[in-house]
């Protein structure tokens, strides 16, 4: 096992990271950013370097100072989290080159994986379903033809893209040249990379994902899938296990899909693949996220399996403790993420002081958080507060237990999206299951 392990990371990830390691026994290092001097994943730590400066190119982002953190601290792993340095292979060869273990899969996979035109290729030649489309786009005049041969809508990607941004749907040729170029502009921007490529756009599918988990000797278990069709600008902003939408026998094949998938990219360590299910019950591979998501959780709580830990334990080179016999999932689990943002004003950030904090609990509730009464959320970060997650045998049962949790939930000081999960949770198609992406296109409290 690791004799120490730095996270490279903030925030509720890097708690529920530090808890991994409490447990195993590994002694833990936290790097921060000055704006994150008073958090608590600095006093969790066994020790804590702060890095850098307020802005993430600063701190979280700034390679030199994490790995002399590293260094210094003789930790010989680093745990990215998610977001950050998790699906940056030059941080992974980085590692490896200074011989700390990256807890995430080789910097060969990710690359593979974290380019989105390439992954579909590679799944392509794999038969794993994908959405009709295009490789990179080189010429509009070629790109105008494929649309009319796929049929609009269509979406252009940025192939590097990712959290929702570098995407444009495209219903007509005169858009569809547009946005390529405000696709490239923007993928140039944000990723550093202009490449973008296109495909079919699926008129309100479902967003399905299976975590996967794969050691160092070929073994890949699922755990399961994931519904996160409740977004918000291609953002997800509850996510459920299972999904009402998928019966079993849908299950086996979009677990087998995802095995074969991680298999083709060699891949070890934990990660998603996501899916986009149609109302025929077909799925398309859509992407694969080469880290540990946020909404891990629900699934840990469906299958019983600590994802986290056993990240930990294969990237020590261990063989993963179960085989997928061995997973059996039970019950129903529900996450909400509750941001620091005003619903009323288009969900606009609302950094500052939380001055009264009470969380709910009870059986089958957790919250992943950082925050406490006195916690000052700094704006240069994402504005999550917390995530929090129910269980129950059914999904009904969960539902009503999520509800009673958001209705304990005391969050003063700043604005939270809490009164919005709240009417949320008792909307009627919410409540039937039966939705798709489109469901906040027409989303209207009741
Ligand atoms: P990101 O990597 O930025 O999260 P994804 O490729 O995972 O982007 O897509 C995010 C969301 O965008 C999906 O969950 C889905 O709602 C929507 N989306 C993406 N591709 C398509 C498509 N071909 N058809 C319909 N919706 C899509």
């Amino acid at each position: 096992m690791f004799k120490k392990v730095l996270i490279a990371n903030r925030g509720e990830v890097a708690i529920r990271i530090i808890r991994a390691c409490r447990e195993i026994g590994i002694p833990t290092v936290s790097v921060y950013s000055q704006a994150d001097a008073g958090s608590l994943h600095v006093s969790l730590a066994t020790e804590a370097y702060c890095i850098g400066g307020n802005e993430s190119s600063k701190s979280y982002l700034n390679i030199p100072a994490i790995i002399s953190a590293a260094l210094i601290s003789g930790a010989d792993a680093i745990h990215p989290g998610y977001g950050f340095m998790s699906e940056r292979a030059d941080f992974a060869e980085i590692c490896r080159e200074h011989n700390i273990t990256f807890i995430g899969p080789s910097p060969e996979s990710m690359q593979l994986m974290g380019d989105k035109a390439t992954a579909r290729k590679t799944m392509a030649a794999k038969n794993v379903p994908i959405t009709p489309g295009t490789g990179i786009i080189t010429d509009i005049e070629e790109a105008k033809k494929s649309a009319e041969k796929f049929g609009y809508p269509v979406i252009v990607k940025a192939t590097a893209g990712g959290g929702g941004k570098g995407m444009r749907v495209a219903n007509t040729p005169e858009e569809l040249e547009q946005n390529i170029n405000l696709c490239r502009q923007e993928a140039e921007k944000f990723f550093g990379n202009p490449d973008v490529y296109m495909e079919k756009y699926l008129v309100n599918p479902r967003h399905i994902e299976v975590q996967i988990i794969a050691d160092k000797f070929g073994n890949v278990v699922h755990l399961g899938e994931r519904d996160c069709s409740i977004q918000r600008r291609h953002q997800k902003l509850i996510e459920e296990a299972p999904s009402p939408a998928v019966d079993d026998e849908t299950r086996k094949k979009l677990g087998e899909a995802a095995v074969q998938a991680a298999k083709a990219a060699n891949y070890e360590g934990v990660g998603t693949i996501e899916f986009l299910l149609d109302k025929d019950k077909n799925f398309y591979f859509m992407e694969m996220n080469t880290r540990l998501q946020v909404e891990h959780g629900i699934t840990e709580m469906i299958s019983n399996v600590d994802i986290v830990r056993e990240q930990i334990n294969i990237a020590a080179g261990n063989k993963l403790s179960f085989t997928q016999d061995d997973i059996k999932l039970s019950g129903h689990a529900i996450e909400c993420r509750i941001n620091a943002e005003d619903p009323d004003r288009n969900f606009l950030p609302a950094p500052g002081e939380i001055n009264g904090y009470i969380t709910p609990g009870g059986f089958g509730v957790r919250v992943d958080s950082h925050v406490y009464s006195g916690y000052k959320i700094p704006p240069y970060y994402d504005s999550l507060i917390s995530k929090l997650m129910c269980w129950a045998p059914t999904r009904e049962e969960c539902r009503r237990r999520m509800y009673r949790a958001l209705k304990e939930y005391v969050i003063t000081g700043v604005k939270t999206t809490l009164p919005f999960y709240q009417d949320l949770i008792e909307n009627e198609v919410f409540i039937s299951g039966n939705f798709d992406t489109g469901f906040m296109n027409t989303y209207k409290k009741d």
